[in-house]
C-alpha cells in the first residue's frame, strides 16, 4: 500500500531524532573545550603574576624600605668610620641586616674614593669597586640598581657556579653630594625557596631569568645561572605580560617582564599536562553523553514494545478475542488471521460462483471479460439462451425449470471451463487462446448433449440457441458482446436449437 509508512522512513525518522542530540553534543563539547582553554589562560596568567609578585616585587619592596631607612640617617662620617678600623654604629647594624633578611648574602660598603669593607669580612679579596660590573655610575638617588649575572670575585658563600647578582645603591649626603655606595649580593637560593610550590596548577614550572636567559630563580637551585630558556621565548616576550604557545617545545609559556631588575618571570606548562587536565573533564562529559544516549535508546525500545502491544491489543479487541494468558496472544492472533483468511476465501467464492448452477457469476464475467480484453490476447465469446424456457416453467413448474438450468450448466462444464451465468437462463462462455473450430465443435457437442437428453417429464425437451463473436482489436467489449447477442437473436429467428458462428 502506498500510504503506509515504510520501514526505511521509520528508521530515517528515528535517526533524525538524533540530529538535535548530536548538535547539542557538539556545541557543548566545543564550548567546554573553549571554556577549558579560557580557564587555563586565566588561571595561569594569575599564577604567573602572583608568583612574580612573591618572588620579585615583594622582596624588592622590602629591600627598598630597608635601604631607605638605613641610608636616610647615614653620614659620610659613618661610612668612613665603618671602612676605617675605628668602630661605628654600622658595625652592628649591617651584620644584623644581612643575617635577618632572607635575600641578602653579603654587603660591600664603599666610600667615594673606592675604599670598601665587605661583610662577612673574612672572604674579602682585593679589587677596585668602581671596576666591578655592578657598580652604578649613573644611578639616581634612592634607586636600587640590580646587576646582570656576573662572575664573582668574592666567594662570599653560596654562589652558584661562581656567579652572582648584586643590588646596589649610591649614597648621597644631605647636600646631595655623592659619598659612597652600598652593594648587597642577593642570596638567590633563599629567594628561590620563596617559589617552591607543592602544587602548582597544571604542573607549571616558574622560572625567573635575566634578559640574557640566565636562570635567576628556580625551585631547583642547582640549575641557577644556567641557560634554561630558549632565546625565542625572550624574543617573544614583547609586552609587559602575556602568553604564547611554543611549537618547538610543545609548551604554553606565560611571561611578565621587569625593567629593574632586568628579569622576566616565566611560567611554563607542557601541552601534555594541560591536555591531561582537560581530558579527564572531556572523558566525564563523554561518559555522561553516552549514558544519555543509552537511556534514550532504552526509552525508544520501550516505546516500540508498548506500541507493538497496543496494536496487538487493538487487533484482539477489534476481532473480539479475549486473552487469558499473555503468552497466548500471538497464537490467538495467528488463529484469528487463519480464520479470517478462510472466511475471506469463502466470501470470494460466494461472490464468484452462482448458487444454483455452480457456474461463475455475472460479476466475475465482467472482471474476466475486461481483463482478457485489456490483455489483447485473442479469445471467442459465446452467448447461450435456453429455448422456450418460460414455457418449461409454465408447463413443468419452476422446480423443473431449475433442474433443467442446472443440467444444461453441468453439461456445458463437461466441455468448457469459463462458463458464466449472465442472468436467468442466459449463459456466456469465454474461450481463450484456442482455435475457433475447436470452440465451435465443443459448443456443438454441448448443444447435442442438451438436445438428446431424455427427461423423465413426459413431453419435456430442452434445447438452446447460441451466438458467437471473436476478439477484434478495433471493437469495444460492448461491441464484441453485442455481435454475439445479434447472432443469438439470429439463431432464435432461424428456428432455435442452433449455433450461429462467425461468417
Ligand atoms: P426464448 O426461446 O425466446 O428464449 O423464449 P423464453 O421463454 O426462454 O424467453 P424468456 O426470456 O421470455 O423467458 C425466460 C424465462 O426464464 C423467464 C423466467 O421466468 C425464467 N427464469 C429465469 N431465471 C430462472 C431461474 O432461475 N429458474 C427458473 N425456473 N426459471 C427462470
Ligand atoms: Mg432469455
Ligand atoms: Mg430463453
Amino acid at each position: 500500500m502506498k500510504n503506509t509508512i515504510s520501514h526505511k522512513s521509520i528508521y530515517f525518522l528515528t535517526l533524525s531524532t538524533f540530529i538535535p542530540f548530536i548538535i547539542m553534543f557538539m556545541y557543548s563539547f566545543i564550548s567546554m573545550d573553549m571554556r577549558n582553554k579560557a580557564d587555563f589562560i586565566e588561571t595561569m596568567s594569575r599564577f604567573n603574576e602572583n608568583s612574580a609578585r612573591n618572588a620579585i616585587e615583594r622582596p624588592i619592596q622590602e629591600m627598598e624600605l630597608l635601604l631607605h631607612s638605613l641610608l636616610g640617617q647615614l653620614t659620610s662620617k659613618d661610612i668612613e668610620d665603618y671602612i676605617s678600623p675605628s668602630h661605628s654604629e654600622l658595625n652592628s647594624i649591617i651584620p644584623s641586616i644581612v643575617n635577618s633578611t632572607t635575600f641578602f648574602d653579603a654587603v660591600i660598603l664603599s666610600d667615594k674614593k673606592g675604599n670598601y669593607t665587605i661583610y662577612p669580612e673574612n672572604q674579602g679579596t682585593n679589587f677596585n669597586v668602581k671596576e666591578r660590573p655592578w657598580y652604578p655610575f649613573s644611578a639616581r638617588k634612592d634607586e636600587i640598581r640590580f646587576s646582570a649575572p656576573y662572575k664573582a670575585i668574592a666567594k662570599t658563600s653560596k654562589y652558584n657556579n661562581g656567579m652572582a647578582v648584586t643590588a646596589s645603591m649610591n649614597i648621597f649626603n644631605d647636600h646631595s653630594e655623592f659619598v659612597g655606595n652600598i652593594a648587597f649580593d642577593l642570596d638567590l637560593n633563599k629567594l628561590s625557596a620563596l617559589i617552591k610550590y607543592n602544587h602548582s596548577p597544571y604542573h607549571a614550572r616558574f622560572k625567573v631569568v635575566s634578559y640574557d636567559g640566565n636562570l635567576i630563580m628556580y625551585s631547583n637551585t642547582k640549575e641557577l645561572f644556567k641557560r634554561a630558556i630558549p632565546q625565542a621565548w625572550i624574543d617573544r616576550a614583547t609586552e609587559s605580560e602575556g602568553h604564547f604557545f611554543d611549537e618547538k617545545t610543545s609548551a604554553y609559556v606565560f611571561y611578565r617582564v621587569y625593567d629593574n631588575p632586568a628579569w622576566i618571570a616565566f611560567s611554563v606548562v607542557n601541552e601534555a599536562d594541560f591536555e591531561a587536565h582537560s581530558t579527564s573533564e572531556k572523558n566525564l562529559f563523554l561518559l555522561v553523553s553516552l549514558a544519555c544516549l543509552i537511556s534514550y535508546l532504552i526509552i525508544l525500545f520501550i516505546i516500540k514494545l508498548y506500541f507493538r502491544q497496543a496494536i496487538t491489543a487493538l487487533y484482539l479487541n477489534l476481532n473480539g478475542i479475549t486473552i487469558d494468558n499473555e503468552g497466548d496472544s500471538i497464537k490467538k492472533v495467528s488463529e484469528s488471521l487463519k480464520d479470517n483468511s478462510k472466511r475471506l476465501e469463502a466470501a470470494i467464492h460466494d461472490a464468484e460462483t452462482d448458487g444454483l448452477t455452480n457456474l461463475f457469476t455475472r460479476k466475475k464475467f465482467d472482471c474476466d471479460f475486461h481483463d482478457i480484453f485489456v490483455s489483447k490476447n485473442p479469445f471467442y465469446l459465446a452467448i447461450i439462451d435456453i429455448d422456450n424456457f418460460k414455457k418449461v416453467n409454465d408447463v413443468f413448474g419452476h422446480h423443473t425449470g431449475d433442474v433443467v438450468l442446472t443440467y444444461i450448466s453441468k453439461a456445458g462444464s463437461d466441455f468448457l471451463t469459463n462458463i458464466y451465468r449472465f442472468g436467468g437462463e442466459e449463459l456466456v462462455v469465454i474461450y481463450k487462446g484456442g482455435n475457433y473450430d475447436d470452440f465451435y465443435t465443443l459448443l456443438e457437442l454441448w448443444r447435442k448433449r442438451a438436445e438428446e437428453k431424455q427427461w423423465r417429464e413426459e413431453g419435456l425437451n430442452v434445447t438452446f440457441s447460441c451466438g458467437i463473436s471473436s476478439y477484434d482489436e478495433g471493437s469495444t467489449p460492448d461491441e464484441i458482446f453485442k455481435k454475439a447477442d445479434i447472432r443469438l437473436y439470429q439463431a432464435k429467428n432461424s428456428g432455435k436449437n442452433c449455433i450461429i458462428g462467425l461468417e
